[in-house]
């Protein structure tokens, strides 16, 4: 079986088991979040597979057999589920998929609060109530008729009103929810718990396992309400709008969904769900969203089904704190006091409205406690809204050759260079022999060495010195400094105190490439930063790419995509970041290809003058040229300082490559 086909079967066995638990013992393990994350991508390889559909997948099939015990009823028509959107952009590509199918036709939306209940069909002949029956599989439901009779809320007999006569003769269906209002469910729960009892889950299952008991006076003693939501008749043109539809549910004495409102256009629809997101909170119902509906039922109809979603309606479910997705890798990254810290990578995934790519599993005895493994399907939440973590694995979803996660082999695989101690009683491991101030040494001495800031003066010895004084606590330490404070140091004197506050302040807008290289992040060569600068440009472009943005650049693999993501991710780098910002250090934005020396390649012999071979090599590459460390056949120019290698120029006369003085080059730079 291919690796895709085994994620379907596992996928489609576990959301079978969630649905038995949800919709048949009312009992949900998982929340919704965590169902719909599941069915997303379920949803995905079916897309992208049609071969792959079977019609028992839950994508295609409403959720919840009839249970044994109540008579069976069959509906006029299927009850539906309805496709998820959580986005404007999906929204718009609902109205997009209808328009293909009804070219040029302008829809008005039914926009309305999603009641997180069961649904029900009430169904009246000539006015009175006859028959009660749960959705069940969408085609055949529970006959429940003698529990919803003891709902206050569902009349036994349709009321008379202006326009109703039609809809008391003959057969007249009402479809809704029944729902437990919030305050219900807690006073129940409370009584539950007094007398030793477990507490329910959430009232749309209490109110699901409610109507389902036996007996109906144990269901009249639980608080049940019912809000309509469609009006179904034997002529649909005696219903030819939703809002019609809701006008004469009231007429005839049912409470209705409420809030449902009429909009002309997406802009009003999309305002409509603005305004919900957190005022929903306060009704006195649960939702799990809103519906949002074609109004006119004519193009209801003619929009018709797939699999065992209406196209004319659709779910928009808020953003969830829960979501699903599969870890990827667990990198490890080490902070500047030596600590190791595993961190998951994920597939990237939306949490509480944004993408979630990375998440830290904190230490060894974490992930073993989680037991978190490479290719795991986790669910993760946002910890106090903000920070990611992992809560559990699906182990239903487990790779059947996954491993348990070892931190020691992984460290020695993936930094093969250091050797790692975890202190007795710790829970972390630390880099051996390395405390915080040596890896700032290093990491400044990197920060100012030539091919990143290039900064005289602060060579080994000096920035021992800075950092073990105090003066430097972080690489944007360095741009603080004042000649009084470096004076007052053993190995300093007046001049070379200011030559070092001149050399800092020389490098405040450094090139992009210099700048990236210099933060020392883990893979990233001077090759790479060049690659890196002339894909982003900008160092807040290159902060808040994607793994795929990332990835898509060449010469750019995985490792050190995600190196680069952890890089900017890590709450101290960000700060270090904040703070260059606030001291006026931030480096030039590369400017767009088409710059002076757009296409043209350089090479350079000899010593300059002016500028070291560096900083032309950088200037070169600001005005969208390119450096290039030898001559070739395809070099534009030969720039050509002091002391010139005889080899350089005999091949440029050979290859016919233009030669330019040290002053001709900067002629062409201005
Ligand atoms: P759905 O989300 O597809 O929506 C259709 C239902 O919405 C209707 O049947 C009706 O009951 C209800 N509804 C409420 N207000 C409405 C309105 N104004 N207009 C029309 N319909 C309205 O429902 P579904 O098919 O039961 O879908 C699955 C839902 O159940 C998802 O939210 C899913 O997360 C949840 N679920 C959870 C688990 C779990 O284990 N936690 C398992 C299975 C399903």
């Amino acid at each position: 079986m291919s690796k895709l086909k085994k994620r379907l079967e596992e996928l489609k066995t576990l959301m079978e088991k969630y649905s038995y638990e949800y919709y048949v013992l009312d009992v949900p393990t998982v929340s919704d979040a965590v169902y719909d994350g599941l069915m997303r991508e379920l949803k995905k390889i079916e897309e992208d597979n049609p071969e792959l559909i079977d019609p028992d997948s839950p994508t295609q099939r409403v959720g919840g057999q009839p249970i044994d015990g109540f008579k069976k009823a069959e509906h006029s028509h299927r009850m539906l589920s309805l496709d998820d959107v959580f986005n404007r952009q999906d929204v718009e590509s609902w109205v997009k998929r209808m328009d293909k199918l009804l070219p040029g036709t302008k829809h008005q939306f039914s926009c309305e609060l999603k009641m997180d209940g069961l649904a029900c069909a009430l169904i009246y002949q000539n006015g009175s109530l006859t028959q009660a029956i749960t959705r069940g599989d969408g085609t055949i439901g529970e006959d429940v008729t003698s529990n919803v009779r003891t709902i206050k809320s569902v009349p036994l007999n349709l009321r008379r009103g202006r326009h109703t006569e039609k809809f008391l003769s003959g057969r007249t269906e009402i479809r809704g929810e029944i729902i437990m209002l919030k305050k219900d469910f807690e006073n129940l729960n409370k009584k539950r718990e007094a007398t030793g009892q477990p507490a329910f889950a959430n009232p749309r299952n209490l109110a699901a396992g409610t109507i389902r008991q036996l007996d109906p006076k144990l269901v009249a003693d639980r608080p049940l309400q019912f809000r309509a939501y469609d009006l179904l008749r034997d002529n649909s043109e005696d219903v030819p709008t939703y809002e019609f539809a809701y006008k004469i549910v009231r007429e005839l004495g049912i409470a209705c969904n409420p809030e449902a409102k009429i909009f002309e256009n997406l802009d009003e629809v999309m305002r409509f769900i603005d305004q919900w997101e957190e005022k929903r909170h306060e009704l006195p119902f649960n939702t799990d969203g809103l519906v949002i509906k074609v109004n006119d039922r004519k193009l209801y109809a003619e929009l018709g089904i797939v699999g065992k979603n209406p196209r004319a309606a659709v779910a928009y479910k808020y953003p969830a704190e829960e979501a699903t997705t599969i870890v990827k890798d667990i990198l490890i990254s080490i902070g500047r006091t030596g600590a190791a810290t595993p961190v998951a990578v994920f597939e990237p995934v939306v949490v509480a409205g944004s993408t979630v790519q990375h998440a830290s599993l904190h230490n060894a005895d974490e992930i073993a406690r989680k037991d978190i493994r490479v290719g795991d399907t986790v669910i993760i939440f946002k910890a106090g809204d903000i920070i990611p973590q992992v809560e559990r694995v699906l182990l239903g979803l487990r790779p059947k050759n996954s491993r348990p996660f070892d931190m020691a082999f992984e460290l020695s695989r993936q930094y093969k260079e250091l050797e790692f101690i975890r202190p007795k009683g710790e829970v972390v491991y630390r880099v051996k022999g390395v405390t915080g101030p040596l890896l700032l040494k290093r990491g400044l001495e990197h920060f100012a060495s030539k091919a990143a800031l290039d900064i005289d003066g602060l060579g080994e010895k000096n920035v021992g010195t800075l950092v073990d004084a105090g003066l430097v606590n972080d690489l944007a330490d360095i741009y603080m400094l004042t000649k009084d404070q470096i004076m007052k140091l053993d190995r300093f004197a007046d001049l070379s105190a200011q030559n070092l506050v001149d050399a800092v302040a020389k490098v405040k807008q450094p090139g992009l490439a210099r700048f990236v290289y210099g933060l020392g992040i883990r893979h990233v060569g001077v090759q790479t930063a060049i690659d890196l600068s002339k894909a982003f440009r900008r160092l807040d472009s290159l902060g808040s790419a994607s793994l795929d943005d990332l990835r898509s650049i060449e010469g750019i693999g995985e490792t050190v995509a995600e190196s680069i993501l952890l890089w900017f991710d890590e709450p101290e780098n960000q700060q270090l970041l904040a703070k260059f910002r606030a001291l006026g250090v931030w480096p030039q934005d590369v400017k767009e290809t088409g710059g002076k020396l757009a296409g043209k390649k350089f090479a350079i012999t000899g010593t300059l003058e002016t500028m070291s071979r560096d900083q032309a090599a950088e200037k070169i590459r600001i005005l969208g040229g390119t450096f290039q460390a030898s001559v070739g056949k395809d070099t534009d120019y030969l720039i050509v300082g002091a002391n010139v290698g005889a080899s350089k120029l005999v091949k440029a006369k050979n290859y016919d490559i233009r030669q330019l003085a040290e002053a001709d080059f900067i002629q062409l730079t201005l």
